[in-house]
This record gives C-alpha cells, structure tokens and sequence, in this order.
C-alpha cells in the first residue's frame, strides 16, 4: 500500500516567561495550580511504566549543583534545567532557579519553553501533598515547617489545602525567614507559632516537612523527637553530600521515594546500605503496596523531586496557558519553505552571504 504523505506540523513553541507564569497562578489562583498540578501528577505517577527514566545528570561544584532531568513518554517529552546553590543569598540570587521545555516525540518539536522556578516550588509541594495523602494519617491537623526560605509557603498552601491542616509550627536558623513566611501565612488567613529550635517546633505535630539549604550531611531531625503516628517529608536533602535526617530516623518507620535509583544517591536514603528497603510512592499510589499500616507507624517521604513531577508541571502550566491564552510565541527554531535548504534561511535575510563576503575581504 502507498503511505500518504504526512501532514505539514506547524513549528510552534510557547514561551512562558517567570512573569507570565505569575500572572496565569495569580489568575487562577495559587491553590488551584498547586491542586491542578497534583492532578496531573497522580494521572503520570498512575502510568507510571509508560515512561522512559532516568536518574538526573548532576555536575557538582564546591558550592552547588546544576542538574538536567530528562524523562519521556510515546508522546511527549521533557527536561529540566535546575541548579542548588544554597549560599546563592549572598548574590540576592534563590537557591534553586530552573527552567525546561515540553517537546513533541512524533517530531522532537519542542512545543513549551517555560520557566521552571515558580512551577518548581509548585510541584514539589503538590507532590509532598500527593504523597503526604497517601502516607499521612487521615486526620492530620498540623505541621513543623523546618526551613522556612522560598519553598515554605507553597508547602504550607498545599497541605492546608489538599490534607486540611490547620496550624503550621515555623522553624529555622534565619529569624528573618521564619518572620517573612509567618507574614505571608498571615496574607494567607493560615494559623501559625514560631519555635527557637526544630524540637520545639516539632512536637505534636501530625506532619513534619524539612526544606532546609545547607551542603552537609546535616541532622536536622534526631530519632528521640519523633512521635508516633508522624509523617514526614524531607524536601531539602536531595543531592550527595546534602541530608537533613539522622540515619536512625530513616529507621522509625517505612521509606517512600520517587524514583529509586536516583533517591539512592541523592536523597536522606545515601546514609544508608544498598539494600536499605524503600518503596516507590507510585507502587501505593497504585495500590499494589500499603502505605501507612496503623495510625502508631512513622512514614517517610524522601523526596528529592523527579523529571517526571516536571513532565506533569509543564503539562499543567501547557494547558493552563492555553486555557487563559498566555504565553508568547518563540521562533526558537528557523521556519525554512525548504527543511533541506537551512543555508536559505540565512542568504534571504538580507544577503548576509554577499555581505561577510566583503568583511573578509576588508579583514585581509
Ligand atoms: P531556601 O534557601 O530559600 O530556604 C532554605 C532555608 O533553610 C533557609 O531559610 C535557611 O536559613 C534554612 N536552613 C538552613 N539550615 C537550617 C537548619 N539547620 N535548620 C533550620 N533551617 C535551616 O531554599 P528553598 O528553595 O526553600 O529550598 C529548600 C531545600 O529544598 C533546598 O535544599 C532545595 O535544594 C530543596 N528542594 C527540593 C525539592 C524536591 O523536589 N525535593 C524541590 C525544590 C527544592
């Protein structure tokens, strides 16, 4: 059988800018898009197989980190650019900045440019949310917030919004921190009280989130101030060298983790032997294995964020734009009336040939 041709694609690549991106979650509302992204997040972790994985690249500096995460499914695909630098403050620069793009697999048009900064803060606390409900007891009403810098309030919005707690226990080393995140919790109409040290701010708590910056193998919980029926979620050590949990408390309870054999090298898991037992949290998503046993065990999200939470955030923030029609067009790839004459793209734009030819000419 003759194969018809196939259709000519449109070249067309939306670019999202930092600003643009605010100003879609302003519209919408922050609380929509971090329940909007957890939606997507549960569909992909749900088809979890369908995608094609990897652990992230990572180059390592003294002071930081620049990371590429990859990951694809038949149709689409997609990567992140994100550093870690956590003494970037000194610059007035965050720790973590990031960008990526959405690509079509059929043509390897790359469909979405977007910034990732915003939208990453976004994922990371719609996924400790995902997790958190699928680990947490269900009648949880408070949480420690250690580390109260630029993921913070994200973390805060998603658990009250997605999980129902109702009062967030602030900790950090920085007051300054703790005073600008109990200022905007306030914005928010969410109950908070500072604590002087992460002990204080942890007791009693259903729920204790770590989002700290600090290169080291930090403790910032010990085994003896964790509870019963706790569940925790350590954000912030995601890289080697960077932990905030002591090895003992790894062993209070079960492990959950994203993806494996990334969250062995990177995440609080690295302390420990290789056949540490952890779960990945789409096996329980899946429902093929339990979660939390009784309302007494301790869970553990080791998260250290995973291309596939970006795949799904650049997804969310895809449709969202187009839903209120935002986003620029980006010609980030030449449009050619010949895909074999590339060389014509540059000799029709004002006879650059002719041109460089007299600039070498005048050169010799
Ligand atoms: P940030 O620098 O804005 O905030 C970190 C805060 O931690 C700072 O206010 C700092 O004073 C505080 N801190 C440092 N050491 C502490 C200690 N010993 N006790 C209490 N507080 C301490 O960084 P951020 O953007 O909020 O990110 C926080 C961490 O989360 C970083 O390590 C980052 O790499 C990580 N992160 C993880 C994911 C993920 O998917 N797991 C996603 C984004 C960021």
């Amino acid at each position: 059988p003759i194969m018809s041709a196939p259709e000519a694609r449109r070249l067309d690549t939306r670019y999202l800018s930092a600003e643009q991106v605010a100003g879609m979650v302003r519209r919408k509302g922050l609380a929509e898009c971090i329940a909007g992204v957890a939606s997507y997040l549960r569909q992909d972790f749900l088809r979890w197989n369908d995608f094609d994985k990897c652990a992230r690249v990572a180059t390592h500096s003294e002071v930081g980190v620049i990371e590429l995460m990859p990951v694809s499914d038949a149709r689409s695909y997609a990567f992140k650019y994100v550093n870690g630098h956590p003494s970037n403050h000194r610059y007035q620069l965050p720790t973590v900045m990031a960008f990526g793009v959405l690509a079509d697999v059929e043509t390897g048009t790359p469909e979405l440019v977007s910034e990732l900064t915003l939208t990453t803060a976004i994922r990371t606390a719609a996924m400790s949310a995902v997790a958190a409900r699928a680990l947490a007891r269900e009648d949880v009403r408070s949480m420690a917030l250690i580390g109260n810098g630029a993921q913070s309030e994200f973390q805060a919005l998603a658990f009250h919004h997605l999980l129902g707690v109702e009062v967030f226990h602030l900790f950090d080393v920085d007051t300054a921190a703790t005073r600008k995140l109990a200022a905007n919790l306030e914005r928010l109409g969410l109950a908070w009280r500072a604590f002087d040290s992460v002990g204080a701010a942890v007791r009693g708590c259903d729920i204790v989130t770590t989002a700290t910056a600090d290169k080291t193998n930090a403790a910032i919980l010990t085994a003896d101030i964790i509870e019963p029926g706790m569940h925790l979620n350590a954000v912030g050590g995601d890289c080697p060298g960077k932990t905030e949990l002591h090895a003992d408390v790894l062993r209070l309870g079960p492990v959950f983790c994203e993806f494996e054999p990334q969250s062995r090298i990177e995440g609080d898991l690295q302390q420990m032997p290789a056949d540490f037992p952890v779960t990945e949290l789409w096996q329980v998503l899946t429902g093929r294995i339990q979660g939390r046993s009784g309302a007494a065990q301790v869970t553990i999200f080791d998260s250290v964020g995973f291309a596939l939470e970006d795949y799904s955030a650049l997804r969310y923030m895809r449709d969202l734009a187009l839903e209120l029609g935002m986003g620029e067009r980006l010609a980030l790839i030449p449009a050619l009336d010949d895909p074999k004459d590339l060389f014509g793209f540059i000799a029709a734009e004002a006879s650059i040939a002719a041109a460089s030819g007299a600039a070498t000419l005048a050169a010799c």
